[in-house]
């Protein structure tokens, strides 16, 4: 689980992202966190693998406050994908996919495999795609390596900055899709930005509703719906 107790992120004065939020993300389950452009979403995301230090309160995941843990071995466990991925341009899909598994020095046979087993599962056939370069990729396929690389090392919690939100609208149903069943078989830790409400209810577990740094609303799609 992944508690917020009243989290505060203050650029400057003028910038107050987050204002006193506190809340649970529960373990196993697909958080989503909606709202619009500027209302603090990121900026929440970000304080959890701390790429962003809150300016109060403090983020505790399994009880343990994300601010005294090894930078290096909080990160190793959380899994992040981005928008436009963010692959490494001039390594191919294997390497980018390889990159945590080589820094925890796992066997290169293992990696193989591992690279192997992740491409299955995000729909990518192997043979054809390890070898390919980021260039050489649908923006769908992108996304799909994204996702690939952020389970590498099978990680309890992944973070998703409006992953699909860079690919045309067809191939974004098709990728929500592929994803709600790999995280039916995974049950990972996710916390899901996205603007779209089609998107959460389409995905969430449980949805945060945001608005100028506040959660406004923190329920399940069906609650949400009713009482919107
Ligand atoms: P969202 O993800 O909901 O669009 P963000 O968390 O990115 O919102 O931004 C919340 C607010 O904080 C916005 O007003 C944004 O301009 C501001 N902000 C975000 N990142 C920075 C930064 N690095 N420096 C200063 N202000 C920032
Ligand atoms: P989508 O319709 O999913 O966006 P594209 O039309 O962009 O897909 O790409 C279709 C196929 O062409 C994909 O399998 C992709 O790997 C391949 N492809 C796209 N761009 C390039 C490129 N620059 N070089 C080689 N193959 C490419």
């Amino acid at each position: 689980m992944i508690r917020f107790e009243n989290v505060t992120k203050e650029y400057d004065e003028e910038t107050v992202a987050v204002r006193d939020i506190t809340f649970e993300i529960p373990s196993r389950e697909l958080t989503v966190l909606i709202g619009p452009s500027g209302c603090g979403k990121t900026t929440t995301l970000k304080m959890i693998n701390r790429i962003v230090k809150p300016s109060g309160g403090r983020i505790l995941i399994d009880g343990e406050d994300v601010k005294e843990m090894d930078v290096m071995s909080l990160r190793r466990g959380i899994g992040y994908v981005i928008q436009n991925v963010g692959l490494f341009p001039h390594m191919s899909v294997k390497d980018n996919i390889a990159t945590v598994p080589k820094l925890l020095k796992w066997e290169k046979s293992k990696i193989e495999r591992r690279v192997s087993e992740l491409l299955e599962l995000v729909g990518l056939e192997p043979r054809s795609y390890a070898n390919k370069l980021p260039k050489e990729l649908s923006g769908g396929e992108a996304q799909r390596v994204g996702v690939a690389r952020a389970l590498a090392a099978d990680p309890p919690i992944i973070l998703m900055d409006e992953p699909f939100g860079a690919v045309d609208p067809l191939t974004r149903v098709r990728l929500q899709d592929e994803f709600a069943r790999i995280q039916e078989e995974l049950h990972k830790t996710i916390v899901f930005v996205t603007h779209d409400i089609d998107e959460a209810i389409r995905l969430a577990d449980r949805i945060a509703v945001m608005r100028a740094g506040r959660i406004l609303q923190f329920d399940t799609p069906e609650e949400i719906l009713a009482r919107p």
